[in-house]
């Protein structure tokens, strides 16, 4: 099985593009040459994740609603308002 080479972890100007812009994660991908997996896996080491209702990157703080310990699968933006 073949080793992918190792990646430095994500700069915190890398997370800013990815979870600020619509296309950030096409420019992550393209200048560091990654599929989306190893993405996702830098990503998650900086406890940033895709959104999985609206795809968008965020805190992985921000999938668990307040007083619970669990992800509703909804970010921020994206919870509806009585579950907030
Ligand atoms: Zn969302």
């Amino acid at each position: 099985m073949g080793k992918a080479i190792k990646q430095q972890p994500l700069t915190d100007d890398e997370i800013d593009t990815l979870t600020s812009n619509a296309d950030g994660e096409y420019k992550i991908r393209r200048s560091r040459k990654v599929g989306l997996y190893e993405l996702k896996e830098l990503a998650l080491d900086e406890n940033v994740e895709k959104c999985p209702t609206c795809y968008w990157w965020v805190e992985s703080g921000e999938l668990i609603p307040d007083g619970s310990d669990e992800t509703d699968r909804h970010c921020l933006n994206c919870r509806p308002p009585d579950n907030l």
